[in-house]
């Protein structure tokens, strides 16, 4: 028999920490399961491992960029297998600090796989443990669909243990984690192909942004091929080939890569013993207080299947602690206007509306954009293109969409969304003097019929005046 905890937490990655964190300052005894290193998906197999290799990517551009500045550079072949053991030991320092920090706050850490018993009690590797409280932090795991032939390829967990960098990739999937893949390998000398489903790549986002995600691919060297259902794999003499439901044929390919999406980790979590409800799409049902329609059984992050991102399971954690122990009974997640960035090349963040979710749901809306090509590009030969878009509403003409791609966006963004969680409106950001020369001033700059200033090079100057009344 095991101990008895006031809090269990069933994962220890991002939600799973954060709940386990701030019940322990409260004074609560809590334990939590994970048979995996700590730190789950974010760091073992995702934000962390990836951004690294972005950075890496970023490298590799500038060094292209260098020669047009008079920096004498020549680009050699990546040293991948330095990249990597560099990475990993990095992910290894935030492994064997969680394990450091949950012990030194007198955190459990329980070894193994969970699953209930009932709806107070779990076990693990045969021991039983109860808990008056159990938060379900389980996440997700890469899906590699029922295709013939779909075990030639590998998921994002796989790319992440690679040995040697592929030569000619494809990817397919042309949602968040397929671009960043597709960008990053072919900065680092790839040869990649990207495969999409849907006929535009960040399909969930607003349009400009996949749009000029795809142009820049094009001109990086990515091949791009959309409206692309695939059908099978095969492994020939020309490489694995790829054959779509329409008997179109991708040859010669030494790696292929699948992110086409993540399941809810419920399987093995014996959710029906607790009376646990899941949705048609397999996640933990949950309220917006985070409780499941047991008591006493709560589900956050990934699980819960509401903006699958590292801060979100992180606030749903350290919020639900709060309210079970902290005193304060109405804290919970507000899901609105939760910011994100998209580490492409160049990088994507995003806040609020979309263009057409805004127009179905507000009357008065305008959209300013613009799209330039930043100073830093100035006397490279490759030219990146920044385009910003900001969509305003109502008789005050509140901000409630900021959509970005290009180069320092993924900083940029932070502090417009706490502009646009107040509420700002496009007075407020008029009112705001710029900061000269850099990309952002254009946020603050947006009017109707306003060039950009020529340090930023306008490319497409219909474009930039652009305003849909
Ligand atoms: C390639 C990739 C890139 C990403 N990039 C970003 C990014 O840039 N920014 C961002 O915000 N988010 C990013 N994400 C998403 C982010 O990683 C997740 O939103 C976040 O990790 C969710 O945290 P979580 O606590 O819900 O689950 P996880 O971090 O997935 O943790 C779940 C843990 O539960 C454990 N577990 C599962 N089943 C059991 C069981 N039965 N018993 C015990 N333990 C169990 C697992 O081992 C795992 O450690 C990325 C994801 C991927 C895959």
């Amino acid at each position: 028999m095991g101990r008895q905890y006031d809090l269990i937490a069933i994962g220890g990655g991002s939600g799973g920490l954060a709940v386990a964190e701030k019940a322990a300052q409260y004074g609560k005894s809590v334990a939590v399961v994970d048979s995996e290193k700590l730190g789950g998906t974010c760091v073992n197999y995702g934000c962390v491992p990836k951004k690294v290799m972005w950075h890496a990517a970023n490298l590799a551009h500038a060094v292209d960029d260098a020669s047009g500045f008079g920096i004498p550079t020549r680009r050699e072949d990546t040293d991948w297998l330095k990249l990597i053991r560099g990475r990993d030991a990095y992910i290894g320092g935030i492994n064997d600090y969680w394990e450091g920090y949950v012990t030194d706050s007198g955190i459990t850490h329980i070894q193994g796989k969970a699953r209930f018993i009932d709806s107070g009690r779990i076990e693990v590797e045969g021991v039983t443990y109860t808990a008056e409280h159990i938060v379900i932090a389980t996440g997700g795991r890469p899906i590699i669909p029922p295709v013939p032939g779909a075990e030639l390829g590998i998921d994002s967990d796989g790319f992440f243990q690679l040995s040697q960098q592929p030569k000619r990739v494809a990817i397919i999937g042309g949602g968040y984690i397929g671009a960043e893949l597709a960008g990053m390998l072919r900065a680092l000398g790839s040869d990649v192909t990207l495969v999409a489903l849907e006929e535009r790549v960040l399909q969930a986002f607003d349009v400009m942004l996949g749009e000029v995600l795809m142009r820049e691919m094009d001109q990086q060297g990515i091949t791009l091929k959309t409206s692309f259902r695939v059908a099978s794999l095969a492994k020939t003499s020309e490489g694995i080939v790829l054959e779509s439901s329409s008997a179109e044929r991708l040859v010669g390919f030494d790696q292929v890569i699948w992110a086409v999406g993540r399941a809810p980790n419920t399987r093995e979590l014996n959710l029906q013993a607790a009376g646990v409800e899941t949705l048609s799409n397999g996640t933990v049902a949950t309220d917006e207080y985070q409780n499941t329609n047991v008591a006493g059984i709560y589900a956050i992050g990934d699980i819960a299947g509401r903006s699958p991102l590292t801060p979100v399971a992180i606030a749903a954690g350290r919020r639900l602690a709060e309210r079970l122990f902290g005193g304060m009974p109405s804290r919970k997640v507000d899901y609105e206007n939760i910011p994100s960035v998209v580490f492409t090349h160049p990088p994507v963040g995003t806040v609020g509306l979309t263009e057409q979710q805004a127009r179905e749901r507000h009357a008065d809306v305008i959209v300013y954009q613009t799209e330039f090509s930043p100073m830093r590009y100035a006397l490279a030969a490759y030219k990146t293109t920044t385009a910003m878009k900001l969509i305003c509403a109502g008789s005050q003409q509140r901000v409630v969409g900021i959509h970005l791609i290009g180069d320092s966006v993924d900083e940029m963004l932070q502090g417009f969304a706490v502009a646009v969680k107040m509420g700002a409106t496009k007075a407020d950001f008029d009112d705001t003097i710029a900061i000269h020369p850099v990309s952002a001033e254009e946020l603050v700059t947006l009017k109707r019929a306003e060039p950009a200033p020529v340090e930023h090079q306008v490319i497409e100057t219909e474009v930039a005046w652009k305003m849909v009344g």
